[in-house]
C-alpha cells in the first residue's frame, strides 16, 4: 500500500469469534499507529455492497469464511499464491479505488510447519485431512516442498479428487483417511474437527511413530488432538502459530513493516 488504511476490518460470517482483532489491535498499538481494527460480520448478501462502501474508505484487511473465494473474484489485482490457493485473505484499496488481493495463509502454513520440523518436508510423505480453503493453503504450500507424496483425504471423496486435480504433482486423493496417515512424516488436520467437542480428526493410534501433527484448528488450551498426540510422543502444534503468522504477514502487507510478533501473541495467550 502506498498510503495508511481509512479503516482496518475483518470480513467474515460469523467473525464474534476471531482472536483477529485482539492480536492486529495490540499490534497496531506496539507500532503506534492510531487505526483500530474491527470485526464486521457481513453476510454473503451483502458483501458487494460492504466492499463498495470499504472502497470508498480506501480500506484494507482480512477475509474469512466465507468470503474467501468470493474475494478473490472482487479484487482487480491478485497476487499468484492467491490465485493458486484460490483464496483471498489479505486485501487493500489501491490509489484508483479498486481493490488488490493477496493470501498469507499459505506462509502461515509454512511458518507453522518451519516451526515444527527442523526443515520443511523434502521426501517424506504428508498427509492432509479435509479438502476446504485450508486444505488449498496447505496443498499451495506444499507446492515448494518437493518430494515425497502428498496425499489429501476428505468425508466426500469426491472434494478431496477436485482438489487434488488442482494441483497436479503437489497432491493425490487418498482412498482411505487411514491410507493416508500411515507412512506420512507429517499429518494435517484442516478439518474444523476438535473445535467445539473432544472428538479427533484421527485416531493417534494411525500415526506413524516419528510423525509430526499440526492441527489447524485452535482453541483455548489446545486442541483433543494435539493434546493426544503429544501423550504419545509426537511432536505437535494447533493452529495458534499459523493464525498470528498469517495475521502478520497481512500487517506487513498492509503497512510495508514488520508487527511486534511478540506482542501479537502475548495479546492471545
Ligand atoms: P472449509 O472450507 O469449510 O473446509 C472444511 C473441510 O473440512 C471440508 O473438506 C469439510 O468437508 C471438512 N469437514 C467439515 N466437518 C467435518 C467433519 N465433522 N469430519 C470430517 N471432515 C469435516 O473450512 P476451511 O477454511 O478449510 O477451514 C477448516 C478449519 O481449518 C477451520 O475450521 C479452522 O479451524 C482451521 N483454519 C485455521 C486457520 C489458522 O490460521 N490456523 C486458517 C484457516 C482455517 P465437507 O466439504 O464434506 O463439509
Amino acid at each position: 500500500m502506498t498510503r495508511l488504511p481509512g479503516r482496518l476490518v475483518l470480513l467474515g460470517h460469523p467473525v464474534a469469534h476471531s482472536l483477529s482483532p485482539a492480536f492486529q489491535n495490540a499490534a497496531l498499538r506496539a507500532a503506534g499507529l492510531a487505526t483500530e481494527y474491527e470485526a464486521l460480520d457481513v453476510a454473503p448478501a451483502d458483501l458487494a455492497a460492504t466492499l463498495d462502501a470499504l472502497r470508498r474508505a480506501q480500506a484494507a484487511g482480512n477475509v474469512t469464511i466465507p468470503h474467501k473465494a468470493a474475494m478473490l473474484a472482487a479484487c482487480a489485482e491478485i497476487t499468484g499464491v492467491a490465485r493458486r490457493a484460490g483464496a483471498v485473505n489479505t486485501f487493500w484499496t489501491r490509489d484508483d479505488g479498486t481493490l488488490a488481493g493477496d493470501n498469507t495463509d499459505v506462509a502461515g502454513v509454512e511458518a507453522a510447519v518451519r516451526a515444527l520440523l527442523p526443515s520443511l518436508p523434502d521426501r517424506a510423505d504428508v498427509a492432509v485431512l479435509g479438502a476446504g480453503g485450508a486444505a488449498a493453503a496447505v496443498l499451495t504450500a506444499a507446492g515448494a516442498w518437493g518430494g515425497g507424496a502428498l496425499r489429501l483425504w476428505s468425508r466426500r471423496p469426491e472434494a478431496a479428487r477436485s482438489l487434488a486435480e488442482r494441483f497436479p504433482g503437489v497432491a493425490m486423493a487418498s482412498e482411505s483417511e487411514v491410507a493416508a496417515v500411515r507412512g506420512a512424516a507429517l499429518v494435517v488436520n484442516a478439518t474444523p474437527v476438535g473445535m467445539r467437542d473432544d472428538a479427533q480428526p484421527c485416531p493417534v493410534e494411525w500415526l506413524d511413530p516419528g510423525a509430526t501433527v499440526l492441527d489447524l484448528v485452535y482453541r483455548r488450551g489446545e486442541t483433543p488432538w494435539v493434546l493426544a498426540a503429544r501423550g504419545r510422543g509426537h511432536a505437535a502444534a494447533d493452529g495458534l502459530g499459523m493464525l498470528l503468522e498469517q495475521g502478520a504477514l497481512s500487517f506487513e502487507r498492509w503497512f510495508g513493516l514488520a508487527p511486534d510478533r511478540a506482542a501479537m501473541r502475548a495479546s492471545v495467550a
